[in-house]
């Protein structure tokens, strides 16, 4: 732990959201409509270039529709979203994809006719490396990466669930991203696999990923993410550091409504 901790002290401190360039992504009064269901009532938040951000509120808060809004999956009622200050509404998903964000599913999404190794190739091709596009190692590299290598040239159907959404992580990566945007990708994995899946985002951070992850695992939280964000229905709650914005009065009392509803 110690030698980890000491590796991802330049790149803490490199991280400043008031140098120039500092922010890689800016969503700005972000709103969505499902018919008469506000999802998300203007949301505004930016992302520091290198940092980890955590979203974190109840089911049904707008977390996945605040990522499907960034990666371009569904349109915005309203609202603006920039990718190192380019507006990223109205780009079709693969565009959005060759600015240089990738994505996971909160439930994975794998082509089942293909194997392992061709669903991570296929979505590199549509990452912003076109070297990428044939490159058959790259993909390899980022199985082996998430100790999947062995699974290559099996087809999905033989996975478990830590494996599939292992395999859509590793697809995400090969892509290269500047951006990753991970939606509850513990979610469902023992306490060892979580344990593996934080060291793998840490390590994914250190070579100047910048993550956004959806999560309700808390104990990754606070491992992981500079700041967290809540959201509560379609709103941001509260903005911060990860200890204390978890303590703050008002998000303990929606995760205690939350509790009750359930
Ligand atoms: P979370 O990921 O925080 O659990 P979601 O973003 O999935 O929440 O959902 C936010 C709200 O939007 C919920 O009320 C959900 O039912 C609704 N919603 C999400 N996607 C759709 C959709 N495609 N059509 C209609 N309503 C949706
Ligand atoms: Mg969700």
């Amino acid at each position: 732990q110690p030698a980890a901790a000491s590796a991802e002290e330049p790149l803490r401190q490199s991280i400043d959201a008031h140098a120039p360039g500092g922010t890689l992504l800016e969503c700005e009064d972000v709103t969505k409509l499902f018919g008469g269901l506000r999802a998300l009532g203007g949301i505004s938040l930016s992302v520091r270039r290198g940092e980890i951000l955590a979203l974190v509120g109840p089911n049904g808060s707008g977390k996945s529709t605040l990522i499907n809004m960034i990666s371009g999956h569904f349109p915005m009622t309203s609202g603006s979203i920039r990718l190192d200050g380019q507006s990223l509404e109205t780009l079709e998903p693969h565009r959005v994809a060759a600015r240089g964000i990738a994505r996971t599913y909160q439930i994975p999404r794998l082509f089942e006719h293909m194997t392992v190794l061709e669903n991570v190739q296929l979505c590199a091709a549509f990452g912003q490396d076109v070297k990428a596009l044939n490159a058959a190692d790259s993909a390899l590299h980022w199985l082996d990466f998430m100790g999947l290598a062995e699974k290559a040239h099996e087809l999905p159907a033989s996975l478990n669930l830590h494996e599939r959404k292992f395999v859509e992580f590793a697809r995400a990566l090969a892509a290269k991203p500047k951006l990753l945007l991970l939606d509850e990708v513990l979610c469902g994995l023992t306490p060892t696999e979580v344990d593996q899946a934080i060291d793998l985002i840490r390590r994914i951070r250190a070579a100047g990923t910048t993550i956004v992850f959806v999560e309700h695992v808390m104990r990754a939280v606070v491992a992981l993410a500079d700041r967290v964000a809540v959201l509560d229905q379609g709103r941001l709650l509260a903005l911060g550091q990860p200890e204390a914005t978890m303590q703050d009065p008002k998000v303990i009392d929606v995760y205690l409504g939350a509790a009750h509803a359930a």
